[in-house]
């Protein structure tokens, strides 16, 4: 079976927020089935949807695996557990969240897994990072992902901080 080239989105707000975003590169980078290709900065930025919480930390990642996407969820979803995070409610507060973003053109809606993750287009934390290592990233429909960015809405605040 042939890799696949995967990105996935990274994100903290509880704890130390840069050490949980190095946590899940070194795991994943550690995984004798993944290999990490390419890391965007880690930028800062305001929560959005549920906004009485504390600014997130975010980077993306690109990544090649073996694995199917059913079991990099399962191993995504070990780090996160692992990183301390406790379930409290859809868009609060977590210490590591790691989302799917893109598993090579795969197109997939399932209960517990939609590929490309279904809210890309619309949070500037994921576009900025994914645009910076992957300019010509494209949704399914042949869309650029650059034009989503230029879509967004500016009042989501979103700076770098510094390298992952
Ligand atoms: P969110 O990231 O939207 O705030 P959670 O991280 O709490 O939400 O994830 C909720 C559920 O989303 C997970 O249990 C997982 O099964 C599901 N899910 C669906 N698609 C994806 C994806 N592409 N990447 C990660 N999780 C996903
Ligand atoms: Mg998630």
């Amino acid at each position: 079976m042939n890799n696949s080239k995967v990105f996935v989105g990274l994100g903290s707000n509880m704890g130390d927020r840069l050490e949980n975003i190095r946590f899940a590169l070194m795991e994943l980078a550690n995984h004798p089935e993944i290999d990490v290709i390419k890391s965007s900065e880690v930028y800062e930025s305001e929560p959005v949807g549920y906004t009485a919480q504390p600014f997130f930390f975010n980077a993306v990642l690109e990544l090649e695996t073996k694995l199917d996407p059913w079991e990099l969820l399962d191993f995504t979803q070990e780090l996160e557990n692992l990183a301390g995070r406790e379930r409290t409610f859809r868009w609060g507060p977590r210490s590591l969240d790691i989302d799917i973003l893109f598993f090579g053109d795969l197109v997939l809606k399932e209960p517990r897994l939609v590929i490309p993750h279904p809210e890309i287009a619309r949070r500037r934390f994921v576009l900025e990072p994914l645009v910076e290592i992957w300019r010509d990233a494209r949704f399914p429909d042949g869309r650029l992902v650059s034009e989503a960015l230029e879509d967004v809405s500016l009042d989501q605040v979103v700076w770098r901080v510094g390298d992952l």
